[in-house]
């Protein structure tokens, strides 16, 4: 049994070494590759650095909302060049985040407009980040979406009516450790079954969002890659599959997605 983990956020260079380790202890136990998650260019940089090393890694570069005021005049120019590495396999993360507008929403849309266009013009799939801007996102992202190669709604926390947007779009949608929440994750949870087969990955977003679900419960409330295993079996629970099925089924969707690696 081999999964992948679709969305690991590096932590800063003084811990790459830890990191590497729990990599390391996460293949161990099944997590075979992994999806590195920029938020914006430097990052993107040091994430291609990292995969260029470890051969189970491969990359986003892109700007996330929350970074879309600080972008450089010629930010596009530097994701355009990142873009063009072979370890840069998707756009992102990008999008609208009005549940905190660390960015104001004006830069947000602007900055994720013109990633729809970067990915457009570089063939990459988009990798979406989103939270309470479900319209506007959609109002960017639809009409782009014939001329996209495709499209992942990475940390799907939504509901089902959510959902179904997404799908009508034939979005990727990703499954996190929200999903063990029993406080906040039960519209997810309900949603779940209803993810098109072809269409579900699963990520930890690591380190944050560990699962509540647990058991025994970790002594740091840092999630680890490793735990995807975790969030795969619930997740399979769920939909009623067996474990073994979705990590076939949602490694081979990773592929497409992404292209192979490792
Ligand atoms: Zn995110």
């Amino acid at each position: 049994m081999e999964w992948t983990d679709c969305g690991v956020n590096l932590p800063p260079d003084h811990q790459l070494a830890s990191f590497t380790q729990q990599l390391d202890a996460a293949y161990e136990q099944g997590v075979t590759r992994f999806v590195l998650i920029a938020s914006d260019v430097a990052e993107a940089r040091r994430a291609v650095a990292f995969a260029e090393q470890d051969s189970r890694c491969v990359v986003t570069a892109g700007v996330h909302p929350h970074q879309a005021a600080a972008v450089s005049s010629t930010f596009i120019n530097e994701l355009r060049e990142l873009a063009r590495h072979p370890l840069v396999r998707a756009i992102g993360e990008c999008g609208l985040d009005y549940n905190r507008n660390f960015s104001p929403p004006e830069d947000q849309r602007r900055v994720f407009a013109a990633q729809v266009e970067l990915a457009i013009e570089c063939g990459l799939p988009l990798y979406l980040h989103e939270r309470d801007a479900l319209q506007d996102q959609l109002a960017i992202l639809s009409p782009a979406m014939a001329e996209l190669s495709a499209a992942f709604t990475h940390c799907f926390t939504g509901d089902s009516a959510s959902l179904q947007a997404y799908q009508a779009l034939d979005c990727y949608i990703g499954v996190t450790g929200w999903v063990c929440d029993e406080r906040r994750g039960q519209d997810l949870a309900n949603a779940v079954p209803g993810i098109s087969a072809q269409r579900l990955l699963l990520e930890t977003d690591s380190p944050y969002l560990l699962p509540r679900t647990l058991r025994p419960k970790p002594k740091s409330r840092h999630n680890k890659p490793e735990y995807v295993s975790h969030i795969g079996e619930f997740t399979a629970n769920l939909r009623g599959e067996s474990p073994v099925q979705l990590a076939t089924l949602s490694s081979a969707n990773a592929s497409r997605l992404f292209g192979d690696w490792s």
